[in-house]
């Protein structure tokens, strides 16, 4: 595929989230609640974690902002839902580590499936905030939840 079709099909991916975004909605029971913002564009998102047993149970939220915001929040839950812990923390590690690359890193879609769209998005540093808002309260919510978990024990 040339450079513009891959971008077309990924800026569809990225529409196609916003519109229909997956896993929408707070949910209970939850662990953890968070609200996270990015001023710069406007964005919010409430997330809601509840890990149980190593398990990421449930990631369930609502938010406004724009599309790349909503639609990455969307794919993210996605691939994080119902994963192992140690395997949702590395895909996050591998969604960070393509938003922080500025465009030079070829996406693994095995790992990352839909997130593959936001890579074009990682050239643009102020977009790059947009698209990392839920995975970054994701992480303050999921360190949260474990750290209640090791008091508790
Ligand atoms: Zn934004």
């Amino acid at each position: 595929m040339s450079t513009a079709d891959t971008d077309t099909m990924y800026q569809e991916i990225i529409l196609d989230h916003y519109r229909y975004p997956h896993h929408k909605g707070l949910r209970d029971p939850y662990d953890v609640e968070v609200h996270h913002t990015n001023p710069t564009c406007g964005d919010e998102v409430t997330l809601r974690v509840q890990v149980l047993a190593g398990l990421v149970k449930d990631v369930s939220y609502d938010g406004q902002g724009c599309s790349i915001s909503q639609a990455s929040t969307s794919v993210m839950t996605d691939l994080l839902i119902g994963k192992p812990l140690a395997q949702a923390l590395s895909t996050h590690e591998a969604f960070l580590a393509l938003m922080q690359s500025r465009g030079t890193l070829e996406p693994d879609e095995n790992v990352l499936e839909d997130g593959i769209a936001f890579a074009g998005v990682s050239k643009y540093p102020a977009r790059v905030k947009c698209a990392l808002l839920g995975w970054m309260a994701w992480k303050d919510a999921t360190a949260q939840a474990v750290a209640q978990t090791k008091e508790a024990s």
